[in-house]
């Protein structure tokens, strides 16, 4: 029997065209008289062409765009496992408070004098991310994790500067995740490598033998992207401090440690936090990131503006620094309000013990999944991980299924798959973040099917993963072709 319908569609699954396509030809969604008495605006100039906007009716755009989101997979919907990106239940809580019409109908041109509240809001906010992470300042406007690693090494070269220090390169483990060695690149610096060990951890000896006068900072990842935990993060640090560098540490991570440590105890200098990952935010098209990058004391004069300060009981909005050490100003405005009001209400309904548990059910979560995948999956650094585990495909060798066919096989059993070939240091990674709103039953279905993948690629069931997925609205792509060669425009006449 074919598994395609007569009309494309499949079981409540519609094969949805582009709203191009749609078209049908002059129709609109609003329905106007013509004006009367107006001149036309454009003076004199004559339309050539229609402008090209599909004909489509209310009913017929509503219809299109519900389907669409209809395909989405969404945290929502079920068990998200994929690794680095922390997909974890956004509590309806923060939605609730963030729709309070004080800060959802706020404007950032507003007087300081009318929005003291929001501001209020800031720098509690900044209070417990300085507090959690134990730090000495905060700068909140960077809109993402990237964006916060961008604003550290601003800080970090600015102060370096003030020292008449011109240093050139920053370090960076091969663990790292890939925006690191961007953001230092876009800050003109020369980025060089630093190897893992067996361990997966930094190789502390060729960490030393890169260290030299000219290293402005080493960009390190803890937990790092193999899910471990940088254990010798300490001695790094007085490394770097000893040769005038600083640590920068991204905190992409800091759910699976949050309430546990603070990195300024360890010897952090600089840290980003993503509050669409630790802090709950919704992310991966359902919102915007933010990522507060945290800093010592000796990066925080340089922190950009605008910065927001206590003066007696009125909250000031500091938009120009008296010294006129600040590196500028990032972006417009002060940041990404709903994520703060979202960020805090999930600090504020967990509590300082709750955030604890937060980060140690995160790591009991990926610990029980790398204890059931284990032996059905290849465990490239054996031992406990934080809160995500590392896999690959290297006991499959032989079967001619490789982890690209596991996570095609994974979307016809209802999951979306985990974080592949990520990272890059590990062959055929495949890496699993629970995060700690999975329940145990939630896990244990997850992990039947992925066991159940391993047996069936043992066996040599290659019709099963070659073929898939199966049920998908499409099956493989050319993802390559699709990167290298994207189309993004519509033409009436492009072969499908
Ligand atoms: C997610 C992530 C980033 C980047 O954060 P964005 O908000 O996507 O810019 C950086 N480093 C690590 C380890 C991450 O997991």
């Amino acid at each position: 029997m074919s598994d395609v319908t007569s009309g494309g569609h499949r079981g409540l699954v519609m094969d949805e065209p582009l709203l191009f396509e749609l078209d049908s030809g002059g129709h609109c969604g609003v329905d106007l008289p013509e004006p009367e008495g107006k001149a036309r605006r454009l003076g004199g100039v004559k339309e050539r062409q229609s402008i090209g906007l599909p004909g489509v009716s209310e009913p017929e755009v509503i219809r299109h765009f519900t389907r669409l989101s209809q395909k989405n997979y969404a945290i929502d919907s079920g068990l998200y496992p994929l690794g680095s990106c922390t997909m974890k239940h956004n509590p309806r809580i923060n939605e609730k408070v963030v729709r309070l019409p004080g800060f959802a109908m706020a404007h950032p041109l507003q007087p300081p004098a009318t929005v003291q509240g929001c501001l209020e809001l800031i720098a509690t906010l900044a209070h417990w991310l300085t507090t959690l992470t134990g730090m000495q300042g905060v700068a909140m406007s960077p809109a993402a994790g990237a964006h916060g690693e961008f604003a550290g090494l601003m800080c970090i070269r600015a102060a370096l500067t003030a020292r008449g220090d011109a240093r050139r390169r920053i370090l960076v483990p091969e663990s790292a995740h890939g925006t690191n060695p961007a953001t230092a690149a876009l800050c003109d610096y020369r980025v060089d490598t630093v190897p893992c060990d067996a361990r997966g951890r930094v190789d502390l000896a060729a960490f030393e033998r890169a260290l030299d006068d000219d290293v402005a900072a080493l960009m390190l990842t803890n937990p790092n992207t193999c899910g471990l935990f940088e254990t010798d993060i300490m001695t790094i640090a007085d490394m770097l401090h000893s040769s005038g560098a600083f640590l920068y540490a991204d905190g992409a991570n800091f759910n699976a440690i949050v309430g546990r440590v603070r990195p300024g105890d360890l010897g952090v200098d600089a840290m980003h936090i993503n509050l669409h990952k630790t802090f709950s935010t919704p992310h991966g098209g359902g919102g915007p990131g933010s990522g507060p990058v945290v800093l010592c004391e000796e990066l925080v004069p340089f922190a950009p503006l605008p910065r927001i300060e206590a003066d007696g009981d009125v909250w000031r909005l500091i938009e120009h620094d008296s010294d006129g050490l600040a590196f500028g100003r990032l972006r417009s405005f002060h940041g990404q309000m709903g994520m703060f009001v979202r960020a805090l209400a999930y600090m504020m309904s967990h509590g300082a013990d709750g955030l604890r548990q937060v980060a140690e059910d995160a790591v009991l979560n990926a610990n029980y999944v790398l204890a059931r995948l284990s032996g059905a999956y290849n465990v490239p650094f054996p031992g406990p991980c934080m809160h995500e585990c590392l896999f690959d495909d290297g006991n499959l060798k032989d079967t001619g299924i490789s982890t690209l066919d596991i996570a095609k096989a994974m979307i016809d059993e209802g999951y979306h798959p985990m974080t592949m070939y990520f990272p890059l240091i590990v062959h055929g990674a495949m890496l699993i973040e629970p995060t700690e709103t999975e329940s145990r039953q939630s896990i244990d279905r997850f992990c039947d099917v992925m066991v159940h993948l391993a047996e069936e690629a043992r066996k040599g069931n290659q019709d099963l993963f070659h073929g898939a997925p199966r049920f998908a609205p499409w099956r493989r792509l050319d993802e390559t072709a699709a990167a290298r060669r994207p189309v993004l425009t519509w033409a009436p006449d492009r072969p499908a």
